[in-house]
């Protein structure tokens, strides 16, 4: 078995390769109330950077991730050998699950059912992604017809599906993104109404001409000048879902500092317009997977819903991928395959 672990340097703020260490060790056999199973797709998420570098889990453990496997032997109740399962193997070929078996504590393995959906997107649109952009976008913000809604990292895993559930209540959707060829994605793909880039240098005045009327709902995944281009926008009553900050997750204090300034900065206009700032844990929010699922995975089935994926291959592409994703060169959600599914 072949995993990726930290190496023993700390985490740099945004880590390199060289942060991470390749390791093998045996195949262990599962115990009472364990399963063993086989990584079929890692899922690069930008909080695994938080996790690194606090080294939550235990020590010398392959690098925590939520990933879609395969049941090879069970002796865990309600799993059987073939099983397609929801886990949290982590960068790593093989892992146990189960009883005595580190995990999030929201994080419950799950049996996946194949007909719902490819099963990569357990981890993304039919999982945790899907469940936080429903969450954040349909249940906090609510947007209604002919609001303004923008949305940023619109080209990301959680970005594109909240968009596009603004658009179904009949929104106004502006996405903010990186580089013209997710803009394109965004608006031509997904059907944004419009799509500007956070890397133009006018970013503020190209903001208030595709806002005309103001900005209703910002759905912030980002912070640092995209949030300060929105601020002046919001309008009387807006809301806003904090989803995540991850122009601040290099912080040394992981963005703690960050995200005070940035509600002091927001304090004078969210008191004078009484605009609602709620932030999102998906954890909270548990409860909800199956409604969300109901819900989005037919559309994602017909295409209604369009998702974009960023498929590696190969568990030595991890490390990279991780820190591409985090610099924005992934394009869509960002995933490694390790084995065949
Ligand atoms: P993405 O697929 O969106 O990948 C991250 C993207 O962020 C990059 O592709 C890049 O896109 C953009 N980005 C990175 N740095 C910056 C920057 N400095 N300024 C502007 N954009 C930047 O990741 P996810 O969809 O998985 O996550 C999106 C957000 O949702 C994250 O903040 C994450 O922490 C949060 N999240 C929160 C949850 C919760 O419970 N609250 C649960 C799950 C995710 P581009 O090229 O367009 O700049």
């Amino acid at each position: 078995n072949r995993y990726w672990t930290l190496a023993d340097e700390a985490v740099p703020a945004w880590p390199r390769e060289s942060a991470f260490a390749l390791k093998e060790s045996k195949v262990p056999p599962p115990g009472l109330g364990q399963a063993l199973t086989r990584t079929i797709y890692v899922s690069l998420d930008p909080y695994q950077l938080y996790y690194q570098r606090e080294r939550t889990g235990p020590a010398g453990a392959p690098c925590h991730a939520r990933t879609v496997s395969q049941v090879i032997e069970s002796r865990m109740n309600g799993f059987e050998a073939g099983d397609f399962v929801f886990n949290t193997n982590g960068w790593t070929e093989y892992a146990l699950m189960g009883e005595g078996i580190w995990r999030p504590d929201y994080m419950v393995p799950r049996k996946l059912d194949p007909s719902l959906g490819r099963i990569s997107q357990a981890v993304g649109v039919l999982g945790m992604l899907g469940l936080t952009a429903y969450a954040g976008m349909d249940l906090m913000a609510s947007p209604k017809p002919a609001e303004t809604v923008v949305v940023s990292a619109a080209s990301g895993g959680v970005g594109q599906i909240a968009g596009q559930l603004a658009k179904q209540r009949g929104a106004r959707v502006i996405g903010i993104a990186g580089r013209d060829a997710k803009c394109k994605f965004v608006t031509e793909e997904l059907g944004f109404d419009a799509c500007l880039s956070h890397l133009s240098p006018t970013l503020t005045e190209d903001l208030a001409a595709a806002c005309p009327a103001g900005i209703d709902v910002y759905f912030e995944n980002v912070g640092g000048k995209v949030f300060e281009a929105v601020l002046p926008l919001l309008n009387q009553a807006s809301r806003m879902t904090i989803c995540g900050l991850i122009a601040y997750y290099g912080d040394r204090d992981g963005g703690v500092d960050n995200r005070a300034a940035l509600m002091k900065l927001g304090e004078p206009i969210f008191n004078a317009r009484g605009v609602t700032v709620k932030s999102l844990s998906v954890s909270e929010f548990a409860a909800k997977h199956d409604e969300m699922l109901a819900y989005v995975a037919p559309q994602v089935t017909t295409g209604k819903i369009r998702y974009r994926e960023d498929i590696r291959q190969g568990l030595k592409t991890i490390p990279t991928a991780f820190v591409e994703m985090l610099r924005g060169d992934n394009f869509g959600k960002m995933l490694v395959q390790v084995s065949p599914d």
